[in-house]
C-alpha cells in the first residue's frame, strides 16, 4: 500500500484495513510467520516540515505452536504504531543536536516520494513480537511440559525428550 507523501498534509489522514485486504494481511503474516485469524489495523499519517508520522494501532493474531509445551496456542500482537520518516539522503545528524529528541532514533526513511504502508505494519508489529511464542495459560503449559519430559519414554531415541531431560536435570 503505497502512498504518495505530497498527498498527505499536516491534517490527519486514516487508513484502516483488516483481513479483507490483501497488503496487510501479506505484511502481517510475514512477521507473524504464519495465516492469520484476525487483523485490525488503524493509521493516522500526517506531514510536517518534511517528516510523515504515522500514529494508530494494529492487532494482529495467529494460530502458533507454543515453544515449550508444543501446543497449538492464540499468538496476539496488540500494539500502539508511532513512527516516523523523513526523505531518504536527509542527515538526521544534520539536525542541530537540541532538535534531536529521543524518540527520534526510530525515525525510519522514505524512498521515491512515497511511504509504504505495508513495510510500516511489518515494521509495527516486529517491534511489539515477543522474544518467545509460549501459550498464554503459563500454569496449563507448565504442566503439560512436565508431562512431556517425564512421559518421554527413556528407550525411544527421541533426542528432543531426552536432551531437553539432560538439560533440566542440571
Ligand atoms: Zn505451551
Amino acid at each position: 500500500m503505497r502512498v504518495r507523501v505530497d498527498h498527505i498534509d499536516d491534517r490527519d489522514q486514516q487508513v484502516t484495513a483488516g483481513m479483507a485486504d490483501v497488503w496487510a494481511v501479506t505484511a502481517a503474516s510475514e512477521v507473524l510467520e504464519t495465516t492469520l485469524t484476525d487483523l485490525s489495523t488503524i493509521l493516522d499519517l500526517r506531514r510536517a516540515h518534511g517528516h510523515v508520522f504515522v500514529t494508530g494501532a494494529v492487532r494482529a493474531a495467529a494460530l502458533r505452536t507454543c515453544e515449550r509445551c508444543g501446543e497449538s496456542t492464540a499468538l496476539v500482537v496488540d500494539t500502539d504504531v508511532d513512527l516516523s520518516y523523513v526523505p531518504r539522503g536527509r542527515q538526521i545528524s544534520d539536525a542541530p543536536e537540541s532538535e534531536l529528541k529521543s524518540d527520534q532514533l526510530d525515525v525510519g526513511w522514505y524512498a521515491d516520494g512515497h511511504i509504504d504502508l505495508a513495510d510500516t505494519l511489518r515494521e509495527a508489529l516486529a517491534l511489539a513480537l515477543p522474544p518467545r511464542v509460549v501459550c498464554e495459560d503459563e500454569p496449563a503449559c507448565e504442566e503439560r511440559t512436565r508431562t512431556l519430559l517425564s512421559g518421554a519414554p527413556e528407550s525411544s531415541g527421541h533426542s528432543v525428550f531426552s536432551s531437553l531431560r539432560n538439560w533440566t536435570d542440571t
